[in-house]
């Protein structure tokens, strides 16, 4: 094999500095809904340890933050193991970390990846529907991927969850993955409550969105105006699979489920940037917030071909939008509580 040499001390204190700082902002996070640092701090700590591991690759350890998705799953909701795993997505911060996914995908498939399908990355919670021959049998948050809580009376509440499929073509089996969210004026609402309650705010949609999810009482969950958008399958049994994303989204949409109206497929990665451009501009536009776009190879083959790391697809990347002012004020109220 190849021998690593082994990386000196210093690097190895700040590694191990920064994977506690990052797995305690993930308790908080994920766990707590609760974060005490900026998405923007977080991703900064985040940006650090992967050049460390860069640099030294040996501080590139399974248990490693870097190599994992989310954080474990809490103690008030039942585990359930996913019936395949849930991914994270890798991010892009700028236009040179676009282009270099792009020329990674062409270069592993030696061929264009194109069509893409673009769309927005909105700041909720990820989510997976079980249906059953239709019916909807479970609920689960993400978790660490392989294993979420079990939120299934919770999502039943949702007005945007069906409980039955309709359509001929609907699998035996089918996971359906999407987002959960808080529109924007639903979280200020439900901020301005809770602080006349007397009780902290959440510091921002997302968050709120994954504390009214996870509640132990869904009376509660069922009070929030909580809404679905969904992006992606997983396990599919006994059906034709689609042969591309949106194929796949117009089917999801013909059995009843919530699809956005806002995803577009282009050629280029020129189009694929004017995407980007338009939705920096129009970024409020949504009735919900969001954090930058999703990008996806169009063609199920190709997304196939491409396969994953160890906690992300290579078929996909989210290019982040720069953190505007707003959530940092929310969150400097939320410390202040
Ligand atoms: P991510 O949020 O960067 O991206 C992956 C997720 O995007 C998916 O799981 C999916 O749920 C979601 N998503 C939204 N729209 C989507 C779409 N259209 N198609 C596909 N997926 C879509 O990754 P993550 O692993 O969920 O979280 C990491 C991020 O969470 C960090 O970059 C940081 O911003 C934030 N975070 C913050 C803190 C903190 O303390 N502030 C702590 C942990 C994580």
């Amino acid at each position: 094999g190849v021998s690593v040499e082994a990386a000196p001390a210093a690097a190895r204190e700040r590694h191990a500095e920064l994977a506690e700082l990052i797995e305690d902002a993930n308790w908080r996070y994920y766990v707590l809904d609760s974060p005490t640092v900026s998405d923007a701090e977080y991703d900064t700590w985040m940006r650090e340890i992967r050049a460390l591991e860069e640099e030294h690759p040996d501080l590139r350890t399974p248990d490693s933050p870097t190599q994992k998705v989310g954080a474990p799953i809490s103690t008030e909701f039942a585990p359930v193991a996913h019936l395949q795993r849930m991914e994270s997505l890798d991010n892009a911060f700028d236009d040179e970390e676009l282009a270099g996914w792009e020329a990674r995908a062409r270069r592993l498939i030696e061929a264009d990846p194109g069509p893409y399908l673009c769309e927005l990355k909105i700041d909720g919670l990820a989510v997976a529907l079980v249906y059953e021959k239709g019916r909807l049998i479970r609920g689960a948050t993400r978790g660490d991927g392989r294993t979420g809580d079990d939120i299934t009376p919770n999502v039943r509440t949702l007005r945007d969850v069906p409980d039955r499929l309709t359509g001929d073509d609907v699998p035996d089996l089918v996971e359906v993955r999407g987002e959960v969210f808080l529109p924007v004026e639903g979280f200020k609402r439900l901020n301005e409550q809770l602080m006349d309650a007397g009780r902290p705010p959440f510091a921002n949609p997302r968050n709120s969105a994954a504390g009214s999810l996870r509640q132990k009482d869904p009376r509660v969950t069922a009070q929030r105006p909580l809404r679905l958008i969904v992006h992606g399958v997983g396990k599919w049994e006994g059906a034709e699979s689609p042969k591309s994303q949106s194929e796949m989204y117009e089917r999801l949409a013909s059995w009843g489920l919530p699809v956005s109206d806002r995803f577009r497929i282009v050629e280029t990665l020129d189009e694929v940037r004017e995407y980007i451009g338009y939705y920096n501009e129009h970024r409020h536009d949504p009735e919900y917030e969001i954090d930058g776009v999703v990008v996806k190879v169009n063609r199920i083959a190709v997304q196939r071909q491409l396969g994953s790391t160890s906690r992300a697809p290579r078929w996909a990347v989210a290019f982040k939008y720069p953190p505007e002012e707003v959530t940092t004020k929310l969150l400097d109220i939320q410390v202040g509580v």
